[in-house]
This record gives structure tokens, sequence and C-alpha cells, in this order.
């Protein structure tokens, strides 16, 4: 089975399962009942295994939701931070 794509004289467009092959050149409009002649278009070529598609989807992922690390920065040293000297801080709850 194929899609192909047919367009109204109305302008709709819509798409239809065929054996390849076997497509016939009009169909009958589903909104407005008229004929409708088959488009040639380009076919939906997969590029979801290429290294740039799987680079822009992890781009668009950590825009919304940073990745989770779980290493730390190499380089950096690892010490705490003081930013009170109120004793009575370091007793607070921590997340
Ligand atoms: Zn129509």
């Amino acid at each position: 089975m194929a899609t192909y794509e047919y367009r109204c004289s109305d302008g709709s467009l819509f798409e239809a399962s065929h054996p390849i092959g076997s497509a016939p050149d009009t169909l009958p409009c589903p909104s407005c009942g008229g004929p409708s002649r088959r488009v040639f278009s380009a076919p939906h070529l997969s590029r979801s295994g290429s290294q740039a598609f799987r680079l822009i989807d992890s781009t668009q992922r950590s825009a919304a939701e940073p990745e989770v690390v779980n290493t730390r920065i190499p380089g950096r040293p690892r010490r705490a931070q003081q930013y009170s000297s109120n004793p009575l801080h370091r007793t607070l709850p921590r997340p």
C-alpha cells in the first residue's frame, strides 16, 4: 500500500491509500463529493536515522528539558561553597 495525494477543485487536499500502481487518477472528494485529481509529490523520505536528525532531535528536546548529567564537570574542584556564616543555616533542610 502507498499513500497518494488528491486535490479537489476547491483546493482541499486529502490522502488515500492504494496498492502501488493501482491508484486511480481521480477520486471523489470526501468533503464536497466533486472529482479530485491525483497530485504527484515527493515521497516521504525517512531521515530519522541520520546523525543530523539526531542532533536536531536532541537540541529540540534539551530546549525544554535539559539532559541529566551524571558526572561532574571536569576541571572543577568539588568544594561546597559557603553562602552564609550563620551556623543555624546549616541546620535548614536541603533540597
Ligand atoms: Zn472538495
